[in-house]
C-alpha cells in the first residue's frame, strides 16, 4: 500500500495503484490512467475482501483528502508503517535492522490539537467549511472532523455561525477576493486552552467585537487573533498576526514541562504520542548528565527541554528558524527554570555552519576536537540540509538522534551520515497520525568506538 492509502496490485509486471482497495483483496477494477511502468485504477468490486478491512465510521472518508487508511485496520495500519519504515532504511538507507513495532496511537480518533480548516464560499455566495478533496482545492463540505478534538469541531461551527449571521465573505481562489481563509485552532491538551486564529485576505475583520462576545464563552478560550494573509498562495498563514483577545500564545505541557505555544510556531498534533516520541528520543540519546547536546530544528524547545532535564552538568543548545518560535523557546525555558539552554534562531544550515567555523559555539571543543556528545535533530519533511550534514560530522558527536517525519529522506540522510561513519544502532517508529499516512520515527547513530579521537 502507499502512504495515500492505496492499494498496488500488479498486472503484467506493471503497478496498478488503486484508491480504497487493501493488500490481500480480490477485486475488480477499472483502469483509468495508463502510464508507461505503472497505471491507476478504481475500485468497481470487491470479490474477497482482504482480512486487513474494517469497517470505516467517518462520512467524508471516500472524499476528504485527510485520512487514508480508514478502510483497514489500526493494527494493519500500524503493520504498514512499520514495513514502510524499516523497508526505507534498508533500500535507501543500507541499513538491515530486525524490525521493531512501531509505538500504536492510544487513540485513534479526536486525538488531534490543532485544525486548519479552509473556508470558501458554495454556489450561494453562503461561506462553506469543510475539507479539500484530495489533491485539489474543490472543498468538501463538512463541520467537523473525526480525528480533531471535539472542542475544536465546536469552535468551528461557532465560528461558521458567526461569519453566516454577518455575512461575512469567504475567500475565493479564482478571484483572489473574499475575507475568510481558513479557520485555525489549537488546544493545549493538558491545560484545555483553545487559540482561535481567522486567516483573512485583509487587515480587518467586520464586527470583530461580536465575534470575540461569542468566542469568548466557550470554555478554555485562552486566545481570539487574527493572521493577515493577503498572498496568492496555497500557504495557510501569512507573516502577521493581531491578537484581538486574550493571550497571543497558548500553553500546554508535556512530560510535565509548561510550553508556551504561538500561532506561528510549530506544535506536534497527537500529544499522548509525543510524550512518547520525546522519551524516545531521550531514551536514544542516553545522557548520564553533563553532555553538550544539541536540538537542531528544535521549535519551541520541546525537545530541547527534555534534553536540558536530563544534563543538569551540560549544555544544550537550540536552532530554529521561525522568530517566534524561539521567543516562545527562551520563554519557556523561564518558565520552567531551565538554565542550561542557549537558543538561536536562523536556517540550521548556516547558523550552525557558522558557529562551528567559527569555533564560537555554547559548548566548549574538547580534546578530540568535538563540539557535540550528542545532536538531536527534527526536520521538516525534506530532511536535513546536506550542509548541515556536513557541519555536523564536522562537530563530531558520539551520537545522532534523528527525529523524521518522513522514512525517505530520513533514510538518505541515514546513509550519508553513514558514509561519514556514523552507523544505525537503533530504530523506532511512533504513530502520531491514525488514519493519515505519515508516520514518525526515531533513529539512533553512533560512531564506532574509537573512531571518534
Ligand atoms: N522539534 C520541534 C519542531 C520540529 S518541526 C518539535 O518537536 O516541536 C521542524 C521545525 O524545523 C519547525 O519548527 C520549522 O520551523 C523548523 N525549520 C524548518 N526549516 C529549518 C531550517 N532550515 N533551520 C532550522 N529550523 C528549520
Amino acid at each position: 500500500m502507499t502512504s495515500d492509502g492505496s492499494g498496488i496490485g500488479k498486472y503484467d509486471g506493471m503497478a496498478i495503484f488503486v484508491p480504497l482497495t487493501a493488500i490481500g483483496d480480490t477485486a475488480r477494477v477499472k483502469i483509468l490512467k495508463v502510464k508507461k511502468t505503472y497505471a491507476f485504477g478504481k475500485l468497481t468490486e470487491i470479490i474477497e475482501p482482504s482480512p486487513d478491512r474494517a469497517e470505516n465510521r467517518c462520512p467524508s472518508f471516500s472524499q476528504c483528502g485527510g485520512c487514508v487508511y480508514r478502510h483497514i485496520s489500526y493494527a494493519a495500519e500500524c503493520r504498514i508503517k512499520t514495513d514502510k519504515v524499516y523497508e526505507a532504511i534498508k533500500r535507501i538507507g543500507g541499513a538491515d535492522m530486525p524490525p521493531q513495532p512501531i509505538i500504536c496511537s492510544e487513540n485513534t480518533e479526536h486525538y488531534r490539537n490543532k485544525a486548519q480548516f479552509p473556508v470558501r464560499e458554495d454556489e450561494n455566495g453562503i461561506p462553506q467549511t469543510g475539507f479539500f478533496a484530495g489533491r485539489s482545492h474543490r472543498l468538501i463540505p463538512a463541520s467537523s472532523c473525526a480525528i480533531q478534538h471535539p472542542v475544536i469541531n465546536e469552535v468551528v461551527e461557532n465560528v461558521m455561525n458567526f461569519l453566516r449571521a454577518y455575512g461575512i465573505s469567504a475567500y475565493r481562489e479564482e478571484s483572489h477576493k473574499g475575507l475568510v481563509r481558513h479557520i485555525y485552532v489549537r488546544r493545549g491538551y493538558h491545560t484545555g486552552q483553545i487559540m482561535v486564529c481567522l486567516v483573512i485576505n485583509g487587515n480587518e475583520l467586520p464586527h470583530a467585537a461580536e465575534f470575540i462576545t461569542r468566542l469568548r464563552t466557550i470554555e478554555g478560550m485562552t486566545s481570539i487573533c487574527l493572521n493577515l494573509n493577503t498572498k496568492k498562495t496555497n500557504v495557510i498563514l501569512g507573516s502577521s498576526t493581531k491578537l484581538l483577545w486574550g493571550s497571543p500564545a497558548i500553553e500546554d505541557k508535556i512530560g510535565g514541562i509548561r510550553y508556551q505555544i504561538s500561532p506561528q510556531s510549530f506544535y506536534q498534533v497527537n500529544p499522548v504520542q509525543t510524550e512518547k516520541l520525546y522519551q524516545t528520543a531521550l531514551d536514544f540519546a542516553d545522557l548520564q548528565g553533563d553532555e553538550r547536546v544539541w536540538d537542531l530544528y528544535c521549535g519551541i524547545g520541546t525537545i530541547s527541554l527534555f534534553l536540558a532535564k536530563a544534563v543538569p552538568n551540560g549544555q544544550v543548545t537550540g536552532v530554529e528558524i521561525v522568530p517566534e518560535a524561539i521567543e516562545n523557546a527562551k520563554k519557556n525555558a523561564a518558565l520552567n527554570g531551565i538554565s542550561n539552554t542557549s537558543f538561536y534562531c536562523g536556517a540550521a544550515e548556516d547558523v550552525v555552519t557558522d558557529m562551528v567555523a567559527k569555533r564560537r559555539t555554547p559548548s566548549k571543543e574538547d580534546q578530540n576536537g568535538a563540539l557535540a556528545d550528542v545532536v538531536v535533530v527534527d526536520p521538516p519533511r525534506k530532511g536535513c540540509d546536506a550542509k548541515l550534514l556536513d557541519t555536523i560530522v564536522t562537530m563530531n558527536p558520539e551520537k545522532i538522534v534523528y527525529v523524521s517525519c518522513d522514512p525517505a529522506t530520513l533514510a538518505r540522510d541515514v546513509k550519508v551520515l553513514g558514509e561519514k561513519g556514523y552507523e544505525v544502532k537503533k530504530v523506532r517508529a511512533c504513530d502520531m497520525f491514525p488514519q493519515g499516512g505519515h508516520v514518525e520515527t526515531v533513529v539512533c547513530l553512533q560512531k564506532e568506538k574509537g573512531e571518534r579521537a
